[in-house]
């Protein structure tokens, strides 16, 4: 089989976000209860901003409720702190969500480390990843990125036991945790990052690439073996004056050429960015049905 699949991230989303909604129409009639999400954006940065506003969008399109804060760029790191350990006590909010990168000045690994790991629905926590990285262990939520992409990969049946499959990029928030999830799958998990020599001699060894560097269109067709499997987590606004607003988004792997090579292959947009938004919702309800069996409701 030499045809080519572009995987629709948009229309799994979507069926994703359909099935959600009918379990928290259910767990509303039955259990009287409706998952919450409270997301903390501190900052006027406007990329965040409107990562914020879509998150929001998707939980009132599947009917869990969410709640949101938004902080001044100057806020203190008690400031956030007041709200997160409301939130963690607070039984109407199942996930909590700080809305990342914050403000230089704030320690972000304090302020994460403080949302209780029962609703880490960014699974963000150390003990989380901690949990994710061990053998036999299994994380209270899987980040929304990474997982969105295993699922993706799931939906079009491409197999992952077995194969080579190459990571570029080593953050806490793709990278790794992509990394660690594939090699849970049993595939042979290369990563690569900025200081790695000759990226595309790797590449090319591998089924399935996972591109998370945050560089527009890095990988070149030349760089993808025949036939492998290419997800692009990349999102980059790139100058383009004959875009309507100047610029567009691309991914970290060049389409255009990469279509000719590979057999399946994500858009940007279009592919991974929907998967995290239904990931996130699927998290936040996994979080209710937890609360529900550990409160015997
Ligand atoms: P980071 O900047 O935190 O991490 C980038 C990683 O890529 C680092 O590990 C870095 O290496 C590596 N890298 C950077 N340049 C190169 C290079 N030239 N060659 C090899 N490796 C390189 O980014 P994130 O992980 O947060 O995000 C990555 C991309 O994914 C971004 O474009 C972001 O916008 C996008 N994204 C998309 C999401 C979605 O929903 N679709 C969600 C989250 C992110 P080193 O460690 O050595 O510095």
């Amino acid at each position: 089989d030499t045809g080519f699949t572009c995987i629709d991230g948009k229309k799994e989303a979507k069926s994703i976000r359909d099935e959600i909604k009918i379990q928290v129409s259910r767990m509303a009639a039955s259990k009287n209860i409706v998952p919450g999400l409270a997301v903390i954006l501190v900052g006027d940065k406007e990329d965040s901003a409107s990562y914020v506003r879509n998150k929001k969008k998707a939980c009132e399109s599947v009917g869990i409720k969410s709640v949101d804060v938004c902080l001044p760029e100057d806020s203190s790191e008690e400031d956030v702190l007041k709200y997160v350990l409301s939130f963690n006590k607070d039984p109407s909010i199942h996930g909590i969500l700080v809305q990342l990168p914050l403000p230089s000045h704030l320690n972000e690994a304090n302020i994460l480390n403080k949302i209780i790991k029962e609703k880490d629905v960014d699974g963000f926590h150390p003990e989380n990843m901690g949990l994710l990285v061990m053998r036999g262990r299994e994380p209270y939520f899987v980040p929304c990125t990474p997982k969105g992409c295993i699922e993706l990969l799931h939906r079009y049946n491409v197999e992952i036991k077995g194969k080579r499959a190459v990571v570029i990029g080593r953050s806490n928030i793709v990278g790794l945790p992509v990394a660690h999830l594939l090699l849970n799958e049993d595939a042979t998990v290369t990563i690569i990052h900025s200081k790695t020599k000759n990226p595309e001699e790797i590449t090319r060894e591998a089924d399935i690439i996972i591109a998370a560097a945050g560089q527009p269109n890095m990988v070149r067709g030349s760089w993808i073996k025949p036939g492998a499997v290419v997800i692009d987590v990349g999102i980059n606004h790139i100058e383009d004056p004959n875009a309507p607003r100047g610029h567009r988004l691309v991914g970290d792997v060049c389409y255009e050429e990469a279509c000719k090579v590979a057999s399946a292959i994500t858009p940007v947009p279009g592919g991974v960015g929907p998967m995290t938004i239904a990931m996130l919702l699927s998290n936040t309800l996994s979080s209710a049905k937890k609360f529900i069996t550990s409160n015997d409701l």
